[in-house]
């Protein structure tokens, strides 16, 4: 452990992110010196070609780690010395550790999303699932699912080739459960004979407003995880909780995957519910600058 600690995060359109002050708020509470910097490759005009001259700069420059994220989580495999396990069979990193000049990845989205499921949804029935969005956080989603024992996962998503491409992977690394993917058409047929929904498209975000299930398909004894954390309550989880069913929002995800990557950054357990807290202020704080917000904040509660 060091009391100084020097972090980042590599990706595009990453400037807005609420990563940093989730970590520098522990780090000080902590009583660390903990600088999380922005390397935004848009705003420096870079692209992922130049994430091999990154990667090197910043362990030359005595940084701890980095998280990586879009577009940059499969193409930094090949920066690294070494994977944890787990990331190897993902094909995908969001962490890399510098320990002792070896650049190591890890992949804390699965096991943050797990965590966020194990919190809220433990309890939850397990034998049928249906996941919508086969990107980076659907593959991370479906790992956490599956190592949970999920007995049937049915992929869906509007690029037809991405779910067959992922159902494929988890077949391999999953041989005890059923995989496959469907059509976007028949989601509802899908969704009628399931105990769960994870929904893992960028959909309900403020830049792609709506939902991608309709709010037919929810039923009350159907629960529905979501990936999407900004906003907290996209349309897709008010629509489940009008129908009455359990939900975990995308703000489990995003604070896991910041707890763990924390951890692994500093050697220090972070304060997991400080952590949640935090972020719940910071995600009311930004919600309440929308119209959206202001016009029903009274009755919104949050959890994470
Ligand atoms: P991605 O671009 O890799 O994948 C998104 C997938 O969704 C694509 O395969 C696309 O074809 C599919 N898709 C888009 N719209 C669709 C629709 N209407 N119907 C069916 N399929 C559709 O993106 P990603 O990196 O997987 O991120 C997805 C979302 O997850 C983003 O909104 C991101 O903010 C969120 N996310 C949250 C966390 C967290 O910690 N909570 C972590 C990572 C990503």
């Amino acid at each position: 452990m060091t009391d100084s600690v020097l972090c980042g995060l590599i990706g595009t359109g990453v400037l807005p992110s609420l990563t940093p002050p989730l970590h520098e708020e522990e780090g000080r509470r902590q009583g660390l010196r903990y600088l999380y910097r922005i390397i935004d490759l848009d705003a420096l005009g870079l692209t992922v070609a130049d994430l091999p001259r990154l990667v090197r700069s910043a362990r030359d420059l005595g940084f701890r780690g980095l998280n990586i994220t879009h577009p940059c989580k499969q193409a930094v495999i090949d920066c690294l010395d070494e994977l944890t396990p787990d990331a190897a069979r993902l094909g995908a990193v969001n962490t890399v550790v510098f320990d002792d000049g070896r650049a190591v990845g890890h992949n804390t989205d699965w096991s943050g999303f797990g965590r966020a499921f194990d919190r809220e949804l433990a309890d939850a029935p397990v034998r049928s699932v249906v996941q919508i969005g086969a990107g980076g956080a659907g593959a991370a989603v479906a790992y956490a699912l599956l190592s949970r024992g999920v007995g049937h996962l049915a992929l869906v998503d509007a690029d037809a080739v991405r779910a067959q491409r992922l159902a494929r992977t988890l077949v391999t690394v999953f041989p005890g459960a059923v995989i496959d993917s469907r059509p976007l058409a028949t989601l509802e047929a899908a969704l009628a004979g399931a105990d769960g929904l994870v929904h893992a498209t960028p959909m309900g975000m403020a830049e792609h407003p709506g939902s991608a299930v309709p709010a037919a398909a929810l039923r009350p004894d159907l629960w529905v995880a979501e990936v999407v954390y900004r906003p907290l309550r996209t349309e897709l989880v008010r629509a489940a909780e009008a129908a009455g069913a359990r939900t975990l929002n995308g703000g489990g995800m995003a604070v896991y995957q910041a707890v763990e990557a924390y951890r692994l950054f500093t050697g220090v357990e972070p304060d997991a519910d400080r952590m949640r807290a935090h972020l719940l202020s910071l995600c009311a704080a930004e919600e309440s600058d929308t119209a959206a917000f202001a016009s029903s904040s009274a009755d919104r509660t949050y959890r994470l």
